[in-house]
């Protein structure tokens, strides 16, 4: 059996020997063929250089090296689509996920013929509260929003067999959601349980901006919810807009107050009104904004160089 490993990079000339060493003690001990697939997703440091030192001395090592930074899970889709193992595994750099758990999730899914074993967090070590608050709320947002339901505190920390990885590979959405893709597509799927640790060393390299672009993927693709809620919202105004309306003829009708003096309320009105018109036609914007980037129908990513491939041939 040929096991897969695929480890998306960026800037992470700190850790990348030190993942690589790691990997490495973990697979020999699995008795099993194994190759190394480091994506090399743009960084502005030396990882370039070092992986390509790494895989002059080691041929398990394959390296993809990307344009410019299409960004994490385009590293994750161009793993997937030139892996050639039996399984694959998706595996962050900085050693938050540890390498070791790979034994627990083979043995996991060899007893239970999973097809897919998911890393769930026990305990997230090194990471700020607000990242872990608005993770928590995020995956559970998410949860009531999607037709698909997805496990919780789960990253892309992951195995998957060649069933998956076929399946994953005929998909052809522009922006993916990895995790939630492959909720989306059944089969048995199991948890592995584990904790995952801080970064190795260096620092995050998904930044608030990156975090939301993220987070709009997962609920912009795998929920029309949005789009329901802005009609309710607008009907709801329309509702309060026609209540006050009765308000000002009965007040007119009984010569009740001054109607003169409503300035105030009449701007609080304009605001609202202003502020549900906005707010629906953003949300009708996000998924404009998502067909124009799926239609255009670009690729998810260009390679620049293959290392260690046996096809040298960029796609
Ligand atoms: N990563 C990437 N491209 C990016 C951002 C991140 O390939 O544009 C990689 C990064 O090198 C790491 C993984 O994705 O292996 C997860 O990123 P990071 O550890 O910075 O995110 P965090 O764990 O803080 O959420
Ligand atoms: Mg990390």
């Amino acid at each position: 059996m040929l096991i897969s490993v695929i480890i998306p990079c960026y800037n992470e000339e700190l850790v990348i020997n030190e993942t690589h060493k790691r990997l490495t003690h973990v697979m020999k001990s699995l008795n099993h063929d194994y190759e190394l697939i480091f994506i090399n997703d743009g960084s502005k440091d030396r990882t370039q250089l070092i992986l390509q030192d790494l895989a002059a001395k080691d041929s398990h090592v394959k390296v993809l090296d990307f344009s410019r930074n299409f960004g994490h899970q385009c590293a994750v889709t161009a793993g997937l689509n030139n892996c050639t193992g039996d399984v694959a595994v998706i595996i962050d750099s900085d050693l938050q996920d540890p390498p070791e758990v790979i034994i627990e999730m083979l043995d996991i899914m060899q007893k239970e013929q999973a097809n897919v074993v998911y890393g769930v967090r026990k305990k997230r070590d090194g990471e700020s509260w607000f990242k872990l608050v608005t993770a928590k709320m995020f995956y559970r947002i998410l949860n009531r929003l999607s037709d698909v339901k997805f496990p919780l505190d789960t990253g892309d920390f992951r195995m998957v067999d060649r069933k998956v990885i076929d399946q994953f590979n005929q998909l052809d959405e522009t922006n993916k959601y990895i995790r939630g893709l492959i909720a989306w597509m059944g089969f048995k799927q199991v948890p592995c349980y584990y904790e995952r640790e801080a970064r190795f060393a260096g620092e995050t390299k998904y930044p608030l901006s990156k975090m939301i672009k993220f987070a709009m993927i997962g609920l912009f693709y795998f929920s029309k919810k949005p789009l329901n809620m802005a009609t309710s919202l607008g009907f709801a105004s329309i509702v309060l807009g026609f209540l006050y309306l009765l308000w000002i003829f009965i007040m007119i009708i009984f010569s009740m107050g001054h109607l003169v003096t409503g300035w105030t309320s009449t701007i609080a009105l304009i605001v609202f009104f202003g502020g549900v018109q906005l707010l629906t036609i953003g949300v009708l914007g996000k998924y404009i904004g998502n067909l124009f980037d799926e239609v255009k129908g670009r690729p998810e990513y260009i390679i620049s160089e293959k290392i260690n491939f046996d096809d040298k041939k960029t796609p």
